[in-house]
Order: structure tokens, then sequence, then C-alpha cells
């Protein structure tokens, strides 16, 4: 029977998401869905590569380089993803054999598949943070002296998460930054920051990156997330561990990316001409959650409203957020779903205020039938 033309739903009921066999004119599901900015793809074709594994690409140096003086760190290294990133700063960090605090929510525990453990020979040990990516303080400390049958098993890292994913781009402040990281550092232990998206975090509290980079000890930034570049993300640390970063990434054929400098000269347009417009996705974001919280059957906790995306529950209508993203993928807007009853849109340069109105229209035509 070919009436019924709702979309497949994909197996994996953990993650089930709507299936798109072609993506939605209006995809609200993740940054990264979208073409890069013109102006990269103008930046990119005026690049002739040179030999990056030699230290010879200009692109990559100036952008390593910018990098590193935009978070305050000796050295960066430009590698494929941010996961990348993170892996690496965990295996050059000494921790097999000790415990990584983490928040319970992270996506380094969440998504990124236990590098921590295999990669890293650590322990993971989960802290909850209150609704944002700030563990409690005095929580963090516990778990820092605790002792049992005698013995203390040691941190080596704290990882911190800005913005936090999963609680809808949420910021962690400066003060809470340099709390942490006077706290690990008297204890013995570094701390790393997952800041994908560090550059929305700074822009929405109106401070510069340093101000959120500097206290820690190792930061890895996403060039494709809101920043919306091709490909590409920045390892900014000491200059001893980027040189033993680099090493290992060299080994596991992270890097050695050819034609490397087409990217970088994408990231430069990243982080030169994009981040103005965080602002924006910001506002947009913020009125396309606002209108959605007047509706009947959807709950948004405005205060949560931070960034460039943010958190829906389908709990008030009694249905599911799967359910839901069927009925608004047959209007061509896509929701990422996250949980069975709570669904998440993320806002960047490619989402025009235009595009905010269809979405909230279709909203306000679908919801309705969802009674
Ligand atoms: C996307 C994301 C990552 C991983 O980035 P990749 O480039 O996909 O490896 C890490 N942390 C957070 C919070 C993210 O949103």
């Amino acid at each position: 029977m070919l009436t019924d033309v709702k979309p497949e739903v994909s197996s994996q009921a953990k993650s089930a998401q709507v299936h798109f066999d072609e993506p939605p004119p209006l995809d609200l599901r993740y940054e990264v869905l979208h073409k890069p900015a013109p102006e990269m793809w103008e930046a990119m074709m005026k690049v002739t590569p040179g030999m990056a594994n030699a230290g010879q690409d200009r692109f990559v140096n100036e952008l390593e380089a910018m990098a590193a003086e935009m978070t305050g760190k000796e050295a960066a290294l430009f590698l494929p993803t941010t996961t990348n990133g993170t892996v690496l700063a965990h295996m050059k960090s000494d921790l097999r054999g000790k415990q990584v605090i983490m928040e319970s929510r992270c996506h380094i525990y969440w998504v990124e598949a236990l590098h921590v453990s295999d990669l890293a020979g650590a322990a993971p040990r989960l802290i909850k943070g209150e609704n944002s990516g700030m563990m409690p303080l005095d929580e963090i400390e516990a778990v820092l002296t605790e002792t049992a049958y005698g013995y203390q098993i040691p941190t080596g890292m704290i990882d911190l998460e800005n913005t936090h994913n999963v609680y809808g781009g949420t910021v962690i402040t400066q003060k809470y930054t340099e709390q942490v990281s006077e706290l690990a550092h008297r204890y013995g232990s570094e701390v790393f920051l997952d800041g994908a998206r560090v550059v929305n975090a700074a822009v929405a509290q109106d401070v510069p990156v340093l101000a959120l980079t500097e206290p820690v000890d190792h930061v890895v930034i996403s060039l494709n997330k809101g920043l919306g570049a091709p490909l590409g993300a920045l390892l900014c640390s000491r200059a001893d561990l980027i040189a033993d970063a680099k090493l290992m990434a060299k080994r596991t054929g992270m890097i050695a990316i050819h034609k490397a400098g087409i990217f970088a000269a994408a990231g430069i347009i990243a982080l030169t001409k994009m981040i103005e417009g965080l602002a924006d996705d910001h506002a947009r974001a913020h009125r396309l959650a606002s209108a959605l919280s007047d509706l009947d059957g959807l709950y948004v906790d405005m205060d949560s409203i931070q960034t460039n995306m943010f958190r829906v529950s389908t709990e008030p209508i009694g249905k599911t957020a799967l359910e839901l993203g069927e009925r608004l993928a047959v209007h061509g807007l896509g929701i990422h779903v996250l949980e069975p009853q709570a669904f998440k849109m993320s806002l960047c340069y490619a989402i025009d205020d235009d595009m905010v109105d269809q979405a909230i229209d279709i909203f306000k035509k679908v919801m309705p039938e969802m009674q």
C-alpha cells in the first residue's frame, strides 16, 4: 500500500532518528549538515596546497598559530575531528591507572566509545551537573580526595564540556572554569576542555575565548559545528604535549592529511569571519525556542536557551519525539531526537530568519494534529 508516506524509522531503537533519504529543506538537526559558507569555498579555491607533512603549508601553520593565540596556549595541532583532539590529549597525559572526572551526560563518555578507557587506560568517573555542564565543586573535591579501604585512586584529568551538548548548548562560566582548574591543579590533576562549541560559549557570555580556555591545560575546538568549515578541529595545549600528540596522530593516521591547506584555509575563515554571526544564531535560537514554548504540548526550559541549540520536551503532549519528528518531516523539517521524549534543534549560519519563521509555522500546523 502506497498511501502511507510516513518516513521510515531507524531500526536502532536507542538512537532512533527520523529517516531521511534526502536532507530536509529545513534542516535544524545539526550544524554539520550544511554546506560551508560561500566565503570558505572562495578561500579554498585559491589554495595551492603546501607539504603539510613537512610543516610547509602556510595555511595550516597560520591556522594553528591563530588557534594557539586565541586559546592562550603554547601550540596547536590541526586535526580532522574534535574527537581526534580529545583522544590525543587523553592518550598523551599519562592517565593509565588513574581516573578522569567528567560530567555524567558528557559527549566524551556517551558518544566517543570510551576511548578514555580503551586508549588512555583511565577510568571515567561521572558526576552529575545540575542541568548544565557544571558539576558541583564540592562533589569534584570529594572525588579528588575520596579514600576507601585506605586507598585513593589518583585523578589525572577533569573534563569539562563548554557548551554542553545534551543539556542544550548550556554555557560554563569563566569563574567556574577557573574554580575547577584551581581545584584540579591543587590536587595534581589537569583539566581538559571539550570546547567543540567554546566559541559559542564565549559569544553568549560576551567574553573572549581566552577567558574560557586560559585556565585549562588542554582545549579542543571544532571548526565545523557552528563555525561552518568543511572539516577540522584544533587541539591547543603545551608545546610538549602537542609534539607528543603530533607523533601519535602521525602513527595512527589521524594527520598527514593531504591537501590540508585547502581545509585550513576554510578554518581560517571560520575563526576570522564566522564568529561575528554567532550572536545572531543565538538570537534566532531564542526566538524559535520561545515560539515553541508557547505551543500546547511542548515544554522548553527558557533558562536553558543560552546559545545556538536547545532541548524541547514532548512530555506535555504524551508523544515521543520520534512521532513528532515524523510528522514534522512530512513538512520538510528535521529535528534531532535525543531521548524518547526530548529533541534538539540547532541553529547556525545556514538558517536565516525566514527559515525560523517557516519552522514555527510548521510546528503550529503539526502540534494540533498530534493531540
Ligand atoms: C560534535 C562534538 C564533539 C565531537 O566532534 P567531532 O568533530 O565530531 O569529533 C565533541 N564534543 C561535543 C560537545 C560535540 O558536540
